[in-house]
């Protein structure tokens, strides 16, 4: 997408977002330009011994702070490292850690809903990041005096490092912070239940960090916040959904053959939009009819393709002529979430169900957030036949 790869660490890819690009000399602008302020706090509160003067002239400002900027973010891809090893120890597969706009992203296929897991995994990151701390405070005490450049470098990395550790330990979910409190809140109740406290609790601190960046004019603050609130609602929304739809599949909320309506190829755009306003579809397997073999499934016609034909033309063209042919099926059996997936990955509406080759129903989103309504309001729903516990 918008990410190259620039390598690979115990086998796990490493890549760089294009929004990457923009915040490594922002930051490296930023350190240096504070060179002398930081130094000055550094000789303060570590008794740095900093020699300002060797360290404000010419070049030296920019160049130590790309250095310590470069320096902040290995520390960054170490500690999502610790994150991925210790999920892979666990057996979880990582796909890749991507540094982006707001720090490092670790990729995760599938997560833990095991809470001591999850628990031993968030906290993998800032122990790391505490342990660079310590490691650049103990280089930062061994370099002489004389070389001032690397005393400030390893110093302002030592503290750097640990307030990174400080910062993700906010309980904002799905900060690491956070992501500890749904271990401590699955402890004794479902994960899907913890999961909504969770990101409650990450939403609050979401608006507050904002409200600070907003005070304090601190733009990567607010795009934090942003970033906070919306991943807390769409982890949040995927977990209930995945709880809510344990055990359900597609067949259990498809529209059944028998109540779809379907169209034939040689209908008019105009019968297919008069059918759509009556009907109050959108969309409609096209289905031919045939003397000997019986019904076939050609395609899929939606309001979007019907559009596409000028309403003067609507009594020409056929529904045929606008179809989709090219069919997203899934089996009766497959998992809804599998469903439910499949449509957002692929951005579509529904999806055909088709067993041996035969059309059998039809799913769409409707369908799946018509159940999802169900399924809350009435806890744990037995969908054909089948009991579940609470969970
Ligand atoms: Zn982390």
């Amino acid at each position: 997408m918008r990410s190259f790869r620039i390598g690979s660490l115990f086998g796990i890819p490493i890549k760089l977002d294009l929004t990457f690009l923009l915040v490594l000399p922002l930051f490296a602008y930023l350190i240096g330009s504070q060179i002398e302020e930081v130094a000055g706090l550094l000789n303060d509160g570590l008794t740095a011994g900093i020699d300002i003067g060797a360290i404000s002239g010419g070049l030296m400002p920019w160049i130590l702070g790309l250095t310590a900027a470069v320096g902040l973010f290995i520390g960054v891809i170490l500690h999502e490292l610790g994150h991925s090893l210790t999920a892979q120890r666990f057996g979880f597969p990582i796909d890749s850690i991507t540094l982006w706009l707001f720090g490092g992203i670790a990729a995760f296929s599938e997560m833990p809903e095991n809470w001591r897991q999850e628990l031993t995994i968030a906290v993998a990151g800032p122990i790391v990041s505490v342990l660079l701390g310590v490691g650049s405070y103990a280089l930062f005490s061994v370099i002489p005096a004389s070389l001032s450049g690397a005393r400030f470098v390893f110093g302002y990395l030592a503290i750097l490092n640990v307030a990174l550790a400080i910062f993700n330990m906010l309980p904002a979910f799905p900060m690491d912070g956070g992501r500890v409190l749904r271990a401590l809140l699955a402890r004794n109740q479902p994960y899907a239940r913890a999961t909504q406290q969770a990101a409650s609790i990450g939403k609050l601190f979401a608006i507050v960090m904002g409200l600070f960046g907003l005070f304090s004019l601190n733009i990567i603050l607010i795009g934090v916040a942003f970033f906070v609130f919306i991943a807390a609602s769409s982890e949040a929304q995927q977990v209930t959904m995945k709880a809510a739809f344990q055990d359900i599949t597609v067949s259990d909320i498809m529209t059944p053959v028998s109540e779809l309506h379907t169209v034939d190829p040689k209908a008019t755009i105009a019968e297919l939009i008069q059918r759509m306003f009556t009907e109050r579809h959108t969309g409609y397997p096209v289905v031919e009819n045939e003397a000997v073999e019986g019904e076939r499934l050609v395609g899929l016609v939606t309001l979007s393709d019907a559009r596409e034909v000028a309403p003067v033309e609507r009594e020409a063209y056929t529904v045929e002529d606008v179809m989709t042919t090219e069919l997203e099926t899934i089996t009766p059996k497959s998992d809804a979430m599998t469903a439910i997936e499949r449509m957002q990955k692929n951005d579509i509406g529904r999806l055909l169900v088709v067993e041996d080759g035969d059309l059998v129903g039809l799913i769409s989103r409707t369908d799946v957030m018509t159940a999802l309504d169900i399924v809350q309001q009435s806890g744990a729903v037995a969908f054909s036949g089948r009991p579940r516990t609470a969970d």
